[in-house]
């Protein structure tokens, strides 16, 4: 699967195999009712998305890198710019990762099953 088509999947809340089925009920990460919860299998193409008991822990190292992306991203804003205090910059660093949280766990969750999904290519299948 290429990049562009992870991004796609993964910002757009698409099924990283026919990108038409939604991976979370709600586009919104934010929604207290079920921002966080994920369909069992698309809705559009029936991939089922939990492939097997545990299969999302390896997401916890997909997350794992894009917190440390973004604290990387922060550090260096406030190395050559902002030159915040250390504990201010502490304070703004843990904000954002724990009010990105919701964002973050989706977009792991979707790279992850994107990483072993491959594309379906209309009009390419023999
Ligand atoms: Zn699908």
């Amino acid at each position: 699967m290429r990049i562009g088509d992870i991004l796609h999947a993964t910002l757009t809340n698409k099924c990283p195999r026919c990108e038409v089925g939604q991976v979370f009920e709600n586009n919104n990460p934010y929604s207290f009712k079920n921002g966080l919860r994920m369909n069992k299998h698309c809705p559009h193409c029936n991939l089922k998305f939990e492939r097997e008991v545990g299969y999302f822990y390896g997401a916890m190292y997909v997350s794992y890198g894009l917190q440390t992306a973004l604290i990387t991203l922060l550090y260096t804003l406030n190395m050559f710019w902002w030159n915040f205090a250390s504990l201010t910059l502490v304070f703004i660093i843990l904000t954002l990762v724990f009010a990105l949280f919701p964002v973050t766990f989706r977009w792991s969750r979707i790279i992850w099953i994107a990483s072993f999904t491959r594309k379906e290519t209309v009009g390419n299948q023999q």
